[in-house]
């Protein structure tokens, strides 16, 4: 029914514990996401709603799958533990999809495991649909990330701050190595099994690198440009991901780990919605900086497969690690132009000096942050502005002013991002329609995203949640979702808006 093939599980003992899911009493099935099983060539013909709650809520797991908790350490709020690992999640193994990729798929909220410490192993509905919603917005945003396929009731309570529901998640990702899968083995010394994950993770992701002199180095560097690239796309669309430990942060270059993420309002860099985050140091605009620092445990992690010889090792991997903002500065004037509309001018391109192609970038870059700096000064919603920005190239602009209270600042703003609009020669129509594929009209509004999840938890009611997930797959269009989701949520209560981890 599914063809499994277990590299991990095959390749890397000593990396993970085999362990089976929890048994759920009164299983039901709260969501499948059928064109993703489809995408991943998961036969599920013949298996009614009962029998699909039984499969993706672990009572009866398909034959090829092989059930094991992985093994990870982890820098949590800069702090390391030495032993993280699966303490409520199981990977089930890898299938092919049709497009030919390697991807995982495992639980979450599947019962304890020996890595579970003083954690019941187990997760909460509104938490697990949470995940479907966040992970198909990103998706259809164009993101990286890893996806839910399936949510399953378990019929069982968990005690949180309240007695809650109990449900199962099945997510799919690339692979789930992380950062801190590479800190597992090197604070052990264990430099065999870390040699080993190093080469799995380039076979599985970058493997034209395979018998490359400087492989290790190698994968560093392009970690750390997927990561710049995630990390841009994320600032792209306002979001916060609320608990980037190097646990979190994935080698495939995929989003991870829905918990207290959440998306800018009133755009301010300084924004944190995480409870746990007291000292902001997952705010929105520190995202990027926190995307070097977990790089560089992985780097440290790396030194003594870069080189026996730590003298050695230390400036190879600082160089690497020293292209890293730039890299992030390329990325992110790529994803902040094409909000902008902007395409490098025709006489820019080509043959002429890269003087002149640098002198752009740096007045583009420029003009993207005095917008922003407007936005920040007058406390204006981030994704309305970007997309009635979209509005003024097409000839509208009285939208987009509605958000300003100081006219003039922003006239003068506009001036200048006109002017320079002319210099690429796009058609006015054309501006606007790329604009209006890169600035979603929505997002999933934070008051949107509770009011749906916590219909489902307390009064078992989809509904909600299904018309939201409906509208976040449609991003980018301007009549397919009802305006509500393009609506931001009153400034008092996103000011009091809260999220939390341990979820
Ligand atoms: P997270 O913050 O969700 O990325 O999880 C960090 C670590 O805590 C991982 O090792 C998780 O497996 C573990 N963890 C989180 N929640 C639970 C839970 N309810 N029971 C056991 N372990 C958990
Ligand atoms: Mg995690």
């Amino acid at each position: 029914m599914i063809a499994f093939d277990n590299t991990y599980a095959r390749e890397l003992p000593g990396a993970y514990v085999e362990w089976q899911p929890a048994r759920a009493p009164a299983p039901r099935l709260l969501h499948l996401n059928v064109a993703l099983a489809a995408e991943l060539g998961l036969d599920l013909a013949g298996l009614d709603e009962a029998a699909l709650a039984e499969l993706f809520v672990g009572n009866a797991l398909p034959p090829g799958a092989q059930p094991i908790a992985q093994a990870y350490a982890g820098h949590q709020f800069g702090g390391f533990s030495p032993s993280l690992g699966d303490g409520r999640a199981l990977l089930w193994g890898e299938v092919i999809d049709r497009a030919g990729r390697r991807r995982d798929l495992a639980f979450k909220g599947s019962g304890r495991t020996p890595f579970s410490r003083g954690g019941d192993g187990k997760a909460a509905v509104g938490p697990m649909l949470r995940e479907v919603l966040i992970g198909e917005a990103m998706h259809a945003l164009g993101i990286p990330t890893t996806r839910a396929l399936a949510v399953v009731a378990t019929g069982e309570p968990v005690l949180r701050e309240s007695v809650l529901p109990g449900a199962v998640l099945t997510r799919v990702a690339a692979s789930h190595l992380r950062v801190g899968s590479f800190e597992y083995f090197a604070a052990r010394r264990d430099h065999e099994r870390l040699r080993r994950l190093a080469d799995y993770a380039i076979a599985r992701h970058d493997p034209q690198l395979d018998g490359h002199p400087q492989r290790y180095l190698e994968l560093l560097r392009a970690v750390a440009q997927r990561q710049a690239r995630l990390v841009a796309q994320w600032m792209g669309v306002g979001f916060i991901h609320g608990v980037m430990n190097t646990d979190n942060m994935t080698l495939s270059g995929e989003t991870i780990d829905y918990g207290p993420c959440a998306f800018l309002e009133a755009y301010d860099p300084a924004t944190v919605f995480s409870s746990i985050d007291r000292d902001g140091r997952y705010a929105f605009g520190n995202q990027p900086a926190i995307a070097h620092w977990n790089l560089t445990r992985l780097a440290e992690a790396l030194l003594p497969l870069i080189d026996a010889d730590p003298d050695a090792a230390v400036p190879q991997a600082v160089a690497v690690l020293e292209t890293f903002p730039a890299a992030y500065e390329s990325a992110a004037l790529a994803v902040l132009r094409a909000k902008l509309g902007l395409a490098v001018p025709a006489d820019v391109t080509g043959d002429v000096a890269a003087g002149v192609a640098a002198d752009v970038a740096a007045e583009d870059g420029r003009l993207a942050a005095d917008f922003l700096a407007l936005l920040q000064a007058q406390r204006v919603d981030f994704t309305l502005a970007w997309r009635h920005l979209a509005a003024v190239a097409a000839g509208e602009a009285a939208p987009l002013r509605s958000l300003f209270a100081d006219g003039p600042a922003l006239d003068g703003w506009l001036a200048r991002w006109q002017a320079r609009a002319a210099a690429d020669g796009r058609p006015a129509a054309q501006r606007a329609a790329a604009m209006r594929a890169v600035n979603p009209r929505v997002i999933p509004r934070n008051h949107e995203v509770e009011a749906a999840l916590r219909a489902a938890s307390d009064d078992g009611d989809l509904a909600p949640f299904e018309a939201l997930l409906a509208a976040l797959r449609q991003p980018f269009s301007d009549d397919a979702a009802p305006a509500r989701y393009a609506t931001p949520a009153a400034p008092e209560v996103t000011a009091c808006y809260r999220t939390f981890c341990g979820t």
